[in-house]
This record gives C-alpha cells, sequence and structure tokens, in this order.
C-alpha cells in the first residue's frame, strides 16, 4: 500500500476539501514528505454536520443486534487489512512495525467488545410507589458526537471514540490528527465498507482550533470527546461548558512507578523498561517518575541503564527497530530542553539524553538520575523516551511525591506485600494503577483520569455511559 493523498469522509463519500485545499505529510523517520491530506473548509463542515445529522436518526432506529453486527464486519475487514494499515501507520507516525501491527489488531478487538456490549444497554424499571403506576429508566443515545484524537496512537485513539458512539446510536464526526492521517482513514474504511450508513461516520482534517470551535459551538452536536494536552483539553472543555455539551476529557500524565523495597526488581525492570520506551515514550500512561526505594536503587538502575543501553533505535519499517523515531519535530525539541534542564540543575545522565544522527527526529532513550523535585522533568510530562530515577526512603514519601502533581492518569508500583499494594490502591490520586505489572488497558476496563487528567472514561460499560442520556418515564393508569 503506498501512502495516498488522505480524503475526508463525508456522507459516506471520499472527497477533497470544497476549496481544493491540503497539508503535507512528513516521515518522521527521515523529515521527507510522505503524501498529503486534505484540510477541511468550513463548507466541508457543513457538509458533515448535516450527514451526521442525517446519520444519527438512521442509526439510532437502527436495532443494536444490527448495529453490532456491522461493527463486527468493520473489525473482521481491519483484521483483514491489518499487515498495509500497519505499515502506513509506521511511516508516518514513526513506531516500529509490531508496534503499529498490534495497535491494528487491538483496534478489532475493541471494536469487537463495544459491538457485543452496546447489546447490553439496559434501562431499568423501578418500584412504584402505587400499584396502578409503571416507573421506567431509559436510556437513549446522546446525539452526533465530535471527537479530537491525537497523533500518538492514530487508529486507538480514535477507535474508542468511533466505538462509543456507534455502540449506543450516536453519530460522529471525527477530527484525526493531521500528522498521521492515513491509518485512521483506513480503520474508517473499515466501517464504510462494512455497510455503514451515509452520515454515520464522518473524517475530517484542518485546522483544530477552527474546526473544534467551529463544531462544539454547532447546535447539531451534542457531544464532545477530545484526547490531548491539559491546556488543550481545558479550552476545549470551556468551550463545551459555554455550549452546554457533554464532554469526555483524555488528557496528559505523569505516571509515577514505585518500586517499594520488597519488590522483585528484575521483575520490575523487565516489565516498566519495555513499557516506557514503547511508542518512544509518547504515550499518556507512559512510565515516568520512577520512585525507588533507596534499599534496591543499585539494583534497580542496574538493570534499567543496561536495557536502555541494549534498545536498538531505528526506522519503525527496519527488522529489529525496537524503538522509532518521536513522531514530529516538536517533541525532538522538548527532549533537549528537558535533559538540559536536568543536568543544569544537577542530574546525572544515566544513559542517552541526546539526539541521534541529523535525518529525522531519532533521540537516545534516556536515563536521568537524581533530577530534583523541581526540574522540569519532575513535573512536566516528557512525552518522551525519558526516564527520570530518584531514590525515597519510604513508602508515604513514594506517594507523597506520586500525589504532588496535578496529573493522575495512570500510576504503576512493583511490591511483594498486600499491606502495600492496598495502601497504594486507597492512597493513590490516579484513574488506573498496575501493582506488578505493565498497563493492560483492555476494552473492557475503565480508561481514564482524575485531577488534571481529565475526566470520563474510554473502557468499560463507562465508556458506553457517556454516550447515553438518560430519560425517566413515570405512567399510571387511569
Ligand atoms: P498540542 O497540545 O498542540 O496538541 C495535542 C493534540 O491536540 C494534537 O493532536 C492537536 O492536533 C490537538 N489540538 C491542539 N489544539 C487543538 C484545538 N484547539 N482543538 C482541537 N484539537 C487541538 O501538543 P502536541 O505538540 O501535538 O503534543 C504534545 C503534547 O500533547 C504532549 O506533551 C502531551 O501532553 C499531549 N498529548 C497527549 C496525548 C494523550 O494521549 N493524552 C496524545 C498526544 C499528545
Amino acid at each position: 500500500m503506498s501512502y495516498p493523498h488522505v480524503q475526508l469522509l463525508i456522507n459516506n463519500e471520499w472527497r477533497a476539501a470544497r476549496g481544493g485545499a491540503s497539508l503535507p505529510v512528513h516521515n518522521p523517520a527521515d523529515g521527507s514528505v510522505l503524501g498529503s491530506v486534505a484540510k477541511a473548509g468550513v463548507v466541508d463542515l457543513d457538509d458533515a454536520l448535516a450527514a451526521a445529522a442525517k446519520g444519527f436518526d438512521v442509526w439510532r432506529n437502527t436495532p443494536a443486534v444490527e448495529r453490532a453486527r456491522l461493527m463486527r464486519a468493520a473489525a473482521g475487514l481491519l483484521r483483514e487489512r491489518a499487515e498495509g494499515v500497519a505499515r502506513l501507520m509506521t511511516l508516518e507516525q514513526g513506531k516500529p512495525l509490531a508496534e503499529a501491527k498490534a495497535e491494528v489488531g487491538s483496534a478489532s478487538d475493541i471494536i469487537e467488545w463495544f459491538a457485543d456490549e452496546g447489546r447490553r444497554v439496559y434501562g431499568r424499571l423501578v418500584p412504584p410507589r402505587a400499584m396502578n403506576q409503571q416507573q421506567m429508566v431509559l436510556k437513549e443515545p446522546v446525539g452526533p458526537v465530535a471527537a479530537f484524537t491525537p497523533w500518538n496512537f492514530p487508529i486507538n485513539q480514535v477507535v474508542r471514540k468511533l466505538c462509543g458512539a456507534l455502540a449506543t446510536g450516536c453519530s460522529i464526526i471525527v477530527k484525526a490528527a493531521e500528522e498521521t492521517p492515513a491509518s485512521p482513514a483506513e480503520l474508517v474504511r473499515a466501517f464504510v465498507d462494512a455497510g455503514i450508513p451515509a452520515g454515520v461516520v464522518g473524517l475530517v482534517y484542518g485546522d483544530p482550533a477552527e474546526i473544534s470551535g467551529y463544531l462544539i459551538a454547532h447546535p447539531v452536536i451534542r457531544k464532545i470527546t477530545f484526547t490531548g494536552s491539559t491546556p488543550v483539553g481545558k479550552q476545549l472543555a470551556a468551550l463545551a461548558g459555554r455550549h452546554m455539551k457533554r464532554a469526555t476529557m483524555e488528557l496528559g500524565g505523569h505516571a509515577p512507578v514505585i518500586v517499594a523495597a520488597d519488590a522483585n526488581v528484575a521483575h520490575a525492570v523487565k516489565v516498566i523498561a519495555a513499557a516506557k520506551f514503547r511508542n518512544a515514550g509518547q504515550v499518556c500512561i507512559s512510565p515516568t517518575r520512577f520512585l525507588v526505594d533507596e534499599a534496591v536503587r543499585e539494583e534497580f538502575v542496574a538493570g534499567f541503564s543496561a536495557y536502555v543501553r541494549g534498545l536498538k533505535v531505528g526506522a519503525g519499517l527496519e527488522a529489529g527497530t525496537q524503538m522509532g523515531p518521536l513522531a514530529n519535530p516538536r517533541r525532538l525539541v522538548a527532549m533537549q530542553q528537558i535533559t538540559e534542564d536536568a543536568v543544569a540543575r544537577g542530574a546525572t545522565v544515566a544513559a542517552g539524553g541526546e539526539r541521534i544522527g541529523s535525518a529525522g527526529n531519532f533521540f537516545a532513550p534516556t536515563l536521568l538520575l537524581d533530577a530534583p523535585l523541581d526540574s522540569a522533568v519532575f513535573n512536566n510530562e516528557p512525552f518522551g523516551p525519558m526516564a527520570a530515577v530518584r531514590s525515597v526512603k519510604s513508602l508515604d514519601e513514594a506517594i507523597a511525591e506520586a500525589n504532588r502533581l496535578p496529573f493522575g492518569l495512570s500510576a504503576y508500583a512493583f511490591t511483594g506485600s498486600i499491606k502495600t499494594a492496598h495502601q497504594l490502591s486507597a492512597q493513590l490520586q490516579t484513574g488506573m494503577l498496575w501493582i506488578n505489572q505493565a498497563a493492560a488497558p483492555w476494552a473492557e476496563l475503565p480508561f481514564g483520569g482524575v485531577k488534571d487528567s481529565g475526566y470520563g472514561s474510554e473502557g468499560g460499560p463507562e465508556a458506553l455511559e457517556a454516550y447515553l442520556l438518560t430519560k425517566t418515564v413515570a405512567m399510571t393508569s387511569v
């Protein structure tokens, strides 16, 4: 599959922007131009909104079993096409091909789970206070949805939003990332080819602020969902509030990793080092702040450094590559600034810390030791291949540091003690906590954060609830 000119999907028609505008798409492994993506203007958005309104009428009146059948058919098509779709993702995003394939495979799994869960959206009967009455609680789709997704998991970020909407009977307009447009277009194509009715799914690209400003304010749109940085999330949530739109916000994180004195350190290193450098650390739940009990610090740092130095960095399509380039030059600059700041404040670079070569966005996997708590790396989400390790003297100190930041998306802990595990479960301010394991965000588990990491969930039954309205109906027979 060669890299395409990515088009908009409006009313089940793949087409260019009416004004003919487009944006270039770059290969992060060498900076070359891969192709282009259509850039929607207001006329295109108006077409997409009219289609979404029509699509909603059709889809909300489609039985849940039929919706599930179409979604499962799309999952099957995506599975058949996984190899080619993954290649496009690696070309535009940079991640190793094996990771891209895993993302496409997991998207099919997610679609199937949501398809089945959509068949189990039940209301309830509430016992009445008189015997000639009946009281019902009905669940209805909220209406056309606008979704805004980033470039780090071009398909995974779209699929949870798409499926939450489709499983509950909503139509949806997705604005996927302009930097990685081809793979989400292939995800959407699987739904179109499976027979999804016109207008149920729309796909647009363009100027993010212009599109979100227009769609969120528009009366057709009843719910928004966004994944991206906390500052942008706050802006969009404010806009949603102004227009009284439901919102789900999946924002940044800065995941603490607590390694307790009684942890199986070899296991911790094996699990968490691999998790750290997945997608070159450009993951909202990436482990970043390593708080290691001083009793096991030496063993942990030795194992972690050895892993980091052994990582094979290269273009995502090259065989054997374990970590690809950063997805865009902005992350490269950010990694350089964070490293310089830490070193200036007294941190040691145990591995990496610099750009690799001059072509493409390659940055060496980096391990920083003893950066102070006021350094950038301990406060701003690095969103790159960077781990910062500090010693702690006690579990209480680790918990206090974990909870210090305004983020609360994901946290990790390694311990051999059930007492410690219980304490962490109770006291960590986080949306997700993974103990003695890497994150396993299966579709059936709630996925979302607290505090500045956002609100709402993109997994489990809660993910469908976000797209449903509750209606009370009480009737008296007279
Ligand atoms: P950014 O804040 O400019 O953009 C983040 C995402 O939001 C992008 O996909 C962008 O297209 C979109 N966006 C920006 N302004 C928007 C607007 N007004 N309306 C709608 N969408 C808008 O940052 P960036 O340089 O692209 O990414 C870096 C930061 O973003 C990271 O540090 C990280 O915190 C965050 N991020 C988080 C996730 C996540 O999975 N939660 C994913 C990607 C990026």
